[in-house]
């Protein structure tokens, strides 16, 4: 996570002087950014995703608020913190700014000291806003994706997939004989367990837009855009092998001597009207299947449904 690297401040400002002073209090504690203008300002913002921008009002191109307005139109820096720093000192403008969604706002002539200070808050800030962020989507046994980030992931791919005609495939995977596991592991070699499968089960998952979630208890959820069955088929029977390899002992298990996992999965299929929920009960059915059909396997759903 980036919580202990030195966090990126962005000083955009068309006055060279104040550039340099700015640049000089920040430099030892933070990694600094400069820009001259607010079109600069704009193109490293978007190139470099600075945790804070000091943003001058008056530029001569584009102007602070132009700058901030651009930043919070494009989603990879729309929560970029920024804190005006400008000679426009009357209440009208600051209060403007703050409006605008500045952070905060400092007149010039600023005080050093100052400066630093409200740096250092609003850049605390920023690392508690992340820390939350990152609690609110990430399971804390098996640090993959929660659930509630799964459902939120699954419904923009599932619409993005639908608009754009492009393939998507789903897949859930279930640790088997995991309470008899448990009842001769123990609960904490349980978990160890369950850890293991979710790393191998977030190393098959390598493309950006892959995503492995724990959907409850020891069940996953493979989220694979762009991907057809076949290969998502590919990608998990791999997986489901790479599982075996583990070799987790597991005398309790009917199914084999090494822990193993069954996976059902199921494709969108462009020529259907399917909703996201009928996709995902159908990579449940076949996951139902591979229980069914023995454990430690894969069952994909294909087109025309076998009957
Ligand atoms: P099947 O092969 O049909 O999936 O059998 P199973 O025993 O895995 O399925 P069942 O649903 O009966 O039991 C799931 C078990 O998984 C019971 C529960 O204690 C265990 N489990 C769920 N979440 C966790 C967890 O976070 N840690 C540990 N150690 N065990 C868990
Ligand atoms: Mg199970
Ligand atoms: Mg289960």
């Amino acid at each position: 996570m980036t919580l202990v690297e030195p966090q990126k401040v962005l000083i955009a400002d068309d006055d060279a002087i104040n550039r340099d002073v700015l640049c000089e209090l920040l430099q030892p504690e933070y990694s600094v950014l400069l820009a001259k203008n607010g079109t600069q300002a704009l193109e490293r913002a978007t190139r470099h995703v600075p945790d804070l921008i000091l943003l001058d009002v008056m530029m001569p191109d584009l102007n602070g608020f132009d700058v901030l307005r651009r930043l919070r139109a494009t989603p990879q820096t729309e929560h970029i913190s920024v804190i005006f720093i400008s000679g426009l000192n009357r209440p009208e403008d600051e209060a403007a700014g703050l409006k605008m969604g500045a952070s905060d706002y400092i007149a010039k002539p600023f005080n050093a000291t100052v400066v630093l200070a409200r740096v250092a808050l609003h850049l605390q800030l920023v690392r508690q806003r992340r820390l939350l962020e990152h609690l609110a989507h990430v399971d804390g046994l098996t640090e993959l994706a929660n659930r509630r980030r799964f459902d939120d992931v699954y419904d923009l791919e599932w619409q993005r997939a639908r608009r754009n005609g492009r393939p998507l495939s789903l897949a859930l995977l279930d640790i088997d004989s995991f309470k008899q596991f448990n009842d001769v592991y123990g609960h904490p070699a349980g978990d160890r367990a369950l850890r293991a499968v979710a790393r191998v089960a977030g190393a098959h998952m390598r493309r950006p837009a892959d995503l492995a979630a724990r959907y409850g208890g020891e069940e996953l959820v493979l989220l694979m855009p762009e991907t057809e069955a076949d290969q998502a088929l590919g990608i998990v029977q791999a997986l489901r092998e790479a599982v075996v390899q583990l070799m987790i002992a597991h005398a309790g298990s009917a199914t084999a001597s090494v822990l193993t996992v069954s996976i059902g999965g199921a494709s969108l299929d462009p020529s259907r009207q399917e909703t996201s929920a009928a996709l995902f009960e159908a990579a449940d059915v076949q996951l139902y299947r591979a229980k069914q059909g023995g454990r430690n396997r894969v069952m994909w759903r294909t087109w025309p449904e076998a009957v």
